[in-house]
């Protein structure tokens, strides 16, 4: 029987890394993805960044920004409607309400343009 090793989160899009049944693991789901990350250390090395600094696009990070606004706005609320109640119709409207905030969250991906050097491992 074949034993299948298990899968990882891509370093440069966040998707699912198919690793393969033998053979070297990979780190990048894609070649282009492993291509982009070393063109973004290369601009990082080049830009002076330090290990953990990076530089990501003005538009990534005010997107970010908006969705962390809605989320702190749904926890605002959430807190406020289930102060005091013990009904579990109020806990299942919070947590479609939080829901709702959240998962345009999990689904955004900083543009990262550049970044520094890592401080371990390298990328396959
Ligand atoms: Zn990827």
């Amino acid at each position: 029987m074949e034993k299948r090793r298990s899968k990882t989160a891509c370093p440069w899009c966040g998707g699912v890394v198919h690793q393969p049944a033998v053979g070297r693991p990979r780190t990048y789901c894609r070649d282009s993805h492993r291509q982009r990350a070393y063109e973004a250390r290369r601009l990082g090395w080049r830009s002076g960044l330090g290990p953990g600094e990076a530089i990501v696009s003005a538009r990534s990070l005010a997107d970010l920004g908006d969705r962390l606004t809605v989320l702190e706005a749904a926890l605002e609320d959430v807190e406020e409607d289930i102060r005091n109640v013990d009904d579990s119709q109020a806990y299942h409207q919070a947590f479609d309400h939080l829901y709702a905030a959240a998962k345009p969250l999990s689904d955004h991906r900083l543009r990262v343009r550049a970044t520094g050097p890592e401080r371990s491992g390298g990328d396959r």
